[in-house]
C-alpha cells in the first residue's frame, strides 16, 4: 500500500512537472496526454537488442504461406496507418501459443499458433492492426516512462531535469528490462490498441467485425494465456464487448 502510494505520488509529481520536463505530450490519435521521458532512439536501441535475442533463441518458421500472409496483411495495415514508408520487419515464429507482439522500431513477431485463431485475412488484420496500434499510441515509450517515474520518484520531488531522469533510467538493469520492452501492456493500453486496430482494419478495407470473431476464436482455444496479445487483461469477454460497442459506435460492419 505504501509502495503504491509512493508510486502514485511519483507519477503525479512527474506529470505535474511535465511541462517543465518536456515529458508530457499530447497524442492526437488517443486524444489524451502522455508522459514520455524516454527518447524514441533509446527505445529502438533496447528493442533491437531484445529482437536480436529473440531471433537467436526462438525457432523461425519457414512456412511460406504463413509468412506471405503476414507480409501482405501487414503491408496493407501499415499503409492505412500512413506508416508504409517506414521499414517494417515481420517474422513468424514456430510456437504453438496463439500470440503476437510488436517492438519499437516496427518489429512484429507472430507465432505460428496464432493461425489457429486467425482463420482468415480479416482476423489476421485484427491482430496486426492491434500491434500497429501499440506503435501509433507510443505505448512502449509511455510504459517505460511510467516505470522510470516510479524508480526515480524521490529525485523528482527534489527537482530533476529530463536529462537526469534519462540518466537514472539508463542506470537500471538490463536494457530491455529497464525500458519494460518485454512486459505485458496495461488493460488501458490493450483497449486503445484494439480500437486503433479496428480503425486501421476499416481503412485498409478489412471487415472490423472480424476482430470480434478473432477474440471468440481465441476464447474458444482456452488454455494458459500468455502475456501481450492474448493477455488476461482485458478478459476475453470484456474485450469482445468493448470491440462490439466501438464497432457499433463507428458504424462499421
Ligand atoms: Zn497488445
Amino acid at each position: 500500500m505504501r509502495n503504491l502510494l509512493k508510486k502514485t505520488v511519483a507519477i503525479a509529481v512527474l506529470a505535474a512537472a511535465g511541462g517543465a520536463l518536456n515529458g508530457c505530450t499530447t497524442n492526437d490519435t488517443l486524444g489524451r496526454s502522455q508522459l514520455i521521458l524516454v527518447d524514441e532512439s533509446a527505445m529502438q536501441q533496447a528493442a533491437a537488442a531484445a529482437w536480436q535475442a529473440q531471433l537467436k533463441s526462438a525457432k523461425i518458421s519457414k512456412d511460406s504461406a504463413m509468412n506471405a500472409r503476414v507480409q501482405k496483411v501487414g503491408a496493407r495495415i501499415v499503409a492505412a496507418a500512413g506508416m508504409g514508408g517506414q521499414p517494417w520487419e515481420y517474422v513468424v515464429f514456430e510456437n504453438d501459443q496463439p500470440n503476437a507482439f510488436v517492438l519499437p522500431g516496427n518489429k512484429v513477431g507472430v507465432n505460428s499458433g496464432l493461425f489457429k485463431a486467425a482463420k482468415n485475412d480479416d482476423q489476421l488484420a485484427a491482430v496486426l492492426g492491434h500491434e500497429t496500434g501499440h506503435v501509433i499510441a507510443r505505448h512502449a515509450a509511455e510504459r517505460a516512462s511510467q516505470n522510470a517515474a516510479t524508480q526515480v520518484g524521490l529525485q523528482v520531488v527534489t527537482g530533476v531535469t529530463k536529462g537526469n531522469v534519462q540518466k537514472a533510467v539508463s542506470n537500471y538493469g538490463g536494457l530491455g528490462a529497464q525500458l519494460g520492452i518485454l512486459l505485458p501492456y496495461s488493460r488501458k493500453h490493450e483497449s486503445e490498441a484494439d480500437f486503433i486496430g479496428v480503425d486501421l482494419m476499416a481503412k485498409a478495407g478489412y471487415k472490423p467485425s472480424e476482430s470480434v470473431a478473432l477474440w471468440q476464436n481465441m476464447a474458444a482455444l482456452g488454455g494458459n494465456k500468455p502475456p501481450e496479445f492474448m493477455s488476461t487483461h482485458p478478459s476475453d469477454t470484456t474485450r469482445i464487448k468493448g470491440l462490439k460497442d466501438y464497432i457499433a459506435s463507428k458504424g462499421y460492419k
